[in-house]
């Protein structure tokens, strides 16, 4: 998928950027493998161009929320190990040993289909077990893991071959939830003599554990946000990072193109409600983008664009499909310029920690909205 029509708006992926992060990454997990997380289409870098060049790099797995994911992953001809996160259904339950894709068990509902699926398959199934050790989500209690191992270990057709959890707050050095739940996974791998047990691969950490938690690395770990070039805590961590000396690169632009300009005098109202009305003559540059191409809503009269190298701020509402911006300050502006929604240009630069503070959210949502809603071009 290359998220929608080529148009105005483009989305611009560098490979070089992800390839760059994922040596960060790798440096800083040591000897344990990295699983890719993939799911919302790489947090909308596209995930099968973002699976080939990560797999070209030596990537160890791949994980995905839904079961057409992993599918869609195969048939891209991707090798690695494929952990579906969440699509493990009676009626999908054939689909991993047909796709040679591991599910992840969220409590014993489902070894029945899938101990069923794969023996008729000729298959022994690999799965995994999603353990519920302080994040209050999905998952079972560490108490109730050693009878859904001996049921597994009844079924012929089926093997465990790990044991996963996730962190609540793991980029926040002070949350207390961290070092509980790493505790208490090590104490539950200790306790059923998994924790070195050969043929199993466990993990726990995802982009914040990994620069932060120390001992979270385990035999694999699943970094997301980190692979795109941004930390979870938002601008407030990259500088932590780059204190340490590590550099993210943020591996998506994304520009639209003025497509009109105008003057309007002052006391106009500007689009839907006129919730702008202007207090000067005013220079407008008309934007093709609005938030059915994840410019946000939230983003009227609060957010900018970068034109020439300076900050244009968006005027009255964004709609489906047109954003006004302010250029009465800009010189030089003309119908068919490139306008920077996310990235550089001159010396500014827009990231998408602080798209995240305009719209009150994180920089995954920014992410996900522009790459996902624009057509994407790739390069490096
Ligand atoms: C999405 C996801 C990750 C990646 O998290 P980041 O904060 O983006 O690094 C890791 N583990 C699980 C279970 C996830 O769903």
């Amino acid at each position: 998928m290359t998220g929608k029509w080529a148009g105005a708006n483009q989305v611009l992926i560098s490979r070089e950027a992800l390839r760059h992060n994922l040596r960060q990454l790798r440096r800083q997990a040591g000897r344990a493998g990295i699983m890719a997380m993939v799911k919302a289409d790489a947090y909308g870098h596209g995930m099968l161009e973002t699976a080939r060049v990560l797999a070209a790099e030596g990537v160890e797995a791949f994980g995905v929320a839904e079961v057409g994911e992993g599918i869609a992953l195969r048939r891209a001809g991707i090798r690695q190990e494929i952990i579906v996160l969440l699509g493990l259904w009676p009626e999908t339950a054939a689909a991993f040993p047909a796709h040679g894709l591991t599910p992840v068990l969220l409590d014993g509902a489902m070894v029945g289909p899938l101990a069923a699926a794969a023996a008729a398959a000729g298959i022994v199934q690999p799965l995994q077990i999603k353990v519920d050790v302080g994040m209050g989500r999905c998952g079972l209690a560490p108490a109730q893991v050693p009878l859904l191992l001996e049921r597994i270990a009844a079924e012929p057709s089926l093997r465990c071959c790990g044991l996963m959890a996730h962190f609540p707050a793991s980029e926040d050095p002070d949350a207390a939830s961290t070092e509980a739940v790493r505790g208490e996974l090590s104490a539950l791998l200790q306790g059923l003599g998994l924790a070195e047990a050969v043929g199993y691969r466990h993990h726990l950490a995802n982009s914040g554990a990994i620069w932060h938690v120390v001992g979270s690395s385990l035999d694999l770990v699943r970094p997301g946000i980190s692979l795109y070039g941004y930390h979870p805590d938002g601008a407030r961590g990259s500088a932590r990072l780059r204190e340490r000396g590590v550099e993210l690169r943020p591996a998506m632009r994304c520009t639209s193109r003025v497509i009109q300009v105008k003057q309007v005098p002052a006391g106009t109202g500007l689009g839907y409600g006129h919730s702008h009305v202007t207090r000067r003559p005013t220079t407008l540059a008309v934007l093709p983008i609005g938030y059915d191409n994840g410019f946000s809503r939230t983003f009227s009269n609060r957010g900018q664009v970068l034109l020439q190298g300076r900050r244009a701020p968006v005027l009255g509402r964004v709609s489906m499909n047109i954003t006004l911006v302010d250029i009465s300050d800009i010189a030089g502006v003309t119908a068919g310029d490139e306008a920077v929604i996310l990235g550089s240009q001159g010396d500014d630069c827009l990231g998408a920690d602080e798209l995240a503070v305009w719209m009150n959210s994180i920089n995954y949502e920014v992410l996900c909205l522009l790459g996902n809603r624009n057509a994407r071009r790739y390069q490096g």
